[in-house]
């Protein structure tokens, strides 16, 4: 008997990472955690081992009235002064194309919704091959088929690739969806240059004379771009889409606050024309309060005051942590290379994932595990969080990793 949607695949959650994490807890209290290498943790971790909270961001919170932490936000699509900054922080000037934010329980609430509400049950959405695990899980909550698209051709975004895979779709169906999660891929690191991203929106401008185009650009982590203010440039290309062609941005204060628990996002809809962006903003809108109805406002709030009233320190504080993920990410990719240990292009975030072919990985995952060295398998690699990692442990990794391939 079924009491659940049919369409919806019954197994099991299999959470890739959690239950490393555990086992890496486990080993640390065995043979003390200075011997172990534990690069799971997806958040940003100091160099003591603890999770990053930021204090410009945590004590503006402690500091707001209880009453607006107790208060539901002014609207479903959340707090007027919230959207405007948001706007004005992601942006950066650099757009000027009609838009609305609709806040979001996180990045998250901004990706489901997108893919729930801009396909239709059994249309298909087209992803990257070596992605965030949660989008192939939305797609499957709501009916969706997946075409992946491989991410790089050599050491460049795969624009053949992602070609074909638009085309594929397009001739099933009268809408492309695609995401691309651009700069600080999850879980390679990589980030499409200017040129790639003219190419990218050239080639969508021809999709979108046949086919309505929503481009889903996850933006999770580029407040951790080691460019900074540069890598917010590219979104003066989006000027270019034309107009049956929409970009919804997908913005997490998880990351850009390291708010991760206080469920905090949004998704931003640019259009050429104020139609196109009202028509998602006003479904959106509907999801919003037929899902989670409110976003929180505490959280809202502090993400304004933040930038209103403590922006110097919040600067200081983040870019410190910027420059400390840099570090890491040079050390190991440096040291990679001396000692030939293969990873996919890797040039700012959170992580960097070595490529390998998946019954290789499963092999080498499990016998870094004996060796107390603590990763996550990826669709074609494994990842390296090299955000929760500090440098004393980056340093010497890459050759440890390499010996330990060379065995299985
Ligand atoms: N997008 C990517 C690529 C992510 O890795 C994550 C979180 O890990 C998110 C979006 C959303 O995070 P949140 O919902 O916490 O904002």
């Amino acid at each position: 008997m079924n009491f659940v949607k049919e369409s919806v695949n019954q197994t099991p959650i299999v959470d890739t990472v959690f239950s490393i994490v555990a086992k890496a807890k486990e080993a640390k209290a065995k043979v003390g955690s200075e011997n172990v290498v534990d690069a799971t943790i997806g958040s940003l971790y100091d160099e003591e081992g603890t999770l990053v909270a930021l204090d410009s961001v945590f004590s503006s919170l402690k500091n707001l009235d209880n009453k607006v932490l107790a208060a539901y936000a002014a609207s479903f699509t959340g707090n007027p002064d919230f959207r405007q900054k948001v706007y004005d922080w992601v942006l950066n000037g650099n757009s000027h194309l009609e838009h609305e934010v609709i806040a979001t329980p996180g990045g998250t609430g901004a990706v489901g919704m997108t893919l729930q509400e801009c396909l239709d049950e059994g249309q298909t959405v087209v992803l990257p091959e070596i992605a965030w695990g949660s989008y192939a899980l939305m797609a499957q909550m709501h009916n969706l088929n997946v075409e992946k698209y491989s991410l790089f051709e050599e050491d460049h975004f795969n624009l053949n690739s992602f070609k074909s895979a638009c085309k594929n779709v397009m001739e099933k169906q009268n809408r492309l969806v695609i995401v691309i999660n651009d700069p600080c891929h999850n879980p390679t690191g990589y980030s499409l240059s200017e040129d790639e991203w003219k190419e990218v929106i050239s080639f969508l401008n021809e999709c979108s004379k046949t086919h309505a185009v929503v481009l889903l650009n996850d933006i999770a982590y580029i407040d951790f771009s080691s460019r900074q203010e540069k890598a917010k440039e590219y979104f003066a290309q989006f000027d270019q889409i034309e107009k049956n062609f929409v970009v919804i941005v997908a913005f997490s204060l998880s990351k850009s606050m390291t708010s991760y628990g206080l469920r905090c996002g949004a998704a931003i809809v640019l259009g050429q024309e104020k139609e196109a962006v009202q028509q998602v903003k006003i479904v959106f809108e509907k999801d919003a309060r037929a899902t989670w109805s409110n976003i929180n406002n505490g959280a809202m709030a502090t993400f304004v005051d933040v930038l209103d009233n403590h922006k110097d320190a919040y600067d200081k504080e983040r870019l410190h942590y910027v420059n400390l993920l840099k570090e890491r990410g040079d050390i190991f990719v440096k040291e990679a290379k001396e000692v030939g240990l293969k990873h996919y292009p890797y040039k700012e975030g959170f992580f960097v994932t070595l490529s390998m072919d998946n019954e290789t990985r499963d092999k080498f995952h499990e016998a870094l595990m004996e060796n107390n060295i603590f990763t996550v398998k990826v669709n074609l690699g494994i990842r390296v969080a090299i955000c929760s990692l500090s440098v004393e442990k980056t340093k010497g990794l890459a050759k440890k990793m390499k010996d330990i391939l060379d065995t299985v």
